[in-house]
């Protein structure tokens, strides 16, 4: 079985992360005629050729972020990412969000002998925690933590979606992607309680790490931020080039428009953002190229 590695340790190097990139991009050639006609057209660049044949095969792409913490990434469900993070010396590993079962991360915390601690939800969309129960039942001592405005909403999340989006918005997405179905037959009860509910200003532990929690409702009510070590796992607060819808539960344009300003403003540019979809990126990036949401003044 084919395995793709990919180690971005240089992932702040451009240059150095395009060679890398066009590297495999050659020794992946032939799998991309693999790719059906959809999965092509979404086919935009690179970075995302090679995420889409990593989940065909299963892989997980494998991230480097700083030194001192290690990540890891699947591409799981409604394209949604799962980020593994652990401390490779004390070996405390967090994960931040689950949207598909995933045999391969209970494999990766196995044999790197890892202990997990803490499931980090950003927020209560199904999409980002339906793998948690089945990785909850493997590691009951890890804590579950999340916003409690989250928690709520996900309670109500589906009648809210029948009773707003309508039967054939949602028909629409069954047929566009086959794995929506299990986010409508999600049973929330099977979450389990939450051992822990987190706000804007906490600080949890991995190993030596300190993460800070930020606050950052507008996606979604109790939506939240991990920060530590220049690196930001944002949900769907902030992404490559765009930000999260305000067509859901709860959502808010103004308080998206106030949670990304904070984030450009209270973190350092070469601050790496790893979105809970799509391809990372930083905060200088975003700050000055986002054109959903820019320093000053909204473009939209
Ligand atoms: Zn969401
Ligand atoms: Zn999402």
């Amino acid at each position: 079985m084919f395995h793709l590695h990919i180690v971005f340790c240089q992932i702040v190097n451009k240059k150095k992360y395009e060679l890398c990139l066009e590297e495999y991009y050659q020794e992946l050639f032939p799998y991309i005629t693999m790719l059906d006609r959809n999965q092509r057209k979404r086919v935009r660049d690179m970075r995302r050729c090679l995420t889409i044949i990593a989940v065909m095969l299963g892989g997980f792409m494998e991230s480097c972020s700083s030194p001192e913490l290690a990540l890891k990434m699947q591409t799981t469900g409604l394209e949604t990412n799962c980020y593994l993070l652990y401390d490779p010396v004390s070996r405390e590993a967090a994960i931040i969000d689950v949207g598909g079962p995933i045999d391969e991360l209970l494999t990766v915390i196995g044999e790197g002998n890892l202990h997990l601690e803490y499931f980090l939800l950003t927020h209560g969309h199904s999409d980002h925690l339906i793998g948690v129960p089945a990785v909850r039942g493997d590691f009951p001592d890890a804590q579950l933590c999340m916003h409690k405005d989250a928690y709520v909403d996900l309670q109500t999340e589906r009648e809210w979606a029948m009773a707003n989006l309508g039967e054939e918005v949602i028909a629409e997405w069954m047929q566009q992607y086959p794995y929506f179905h299990k986010i409508v037959e999600f049973d929330v009860d099977t979450l389990g309680d939450p051992d822990v509910f987190l706000d804007d200003g906490d600080v949890i532990h991995l190993g030596n790490h300190p993460i800070q929690v930020m606050l950052c409702p507008g996606h979604a009510r109790g939506s939240l931020c991990y920060h530590v070590d220049g690196l930001l796992f944002s949900g769907d607060v902030l992404f490559k080039g765009s930000v999260g819808r305000v067509d859901g539960q709860n959502s808010s344009r103004d308080d998206q428009i106030t949670s990304v300003r904070r984030l450009y403003r209270e973190l350092p540019d070469d601050t790496i953002v790893y979105p809970g979809h799509g391809e990372s990126t930083t905060i200088g990036d975003e700050r000055t190229g986002n054109k959903y949401i820019t320093e000053t003044a909204v473009d939209l």
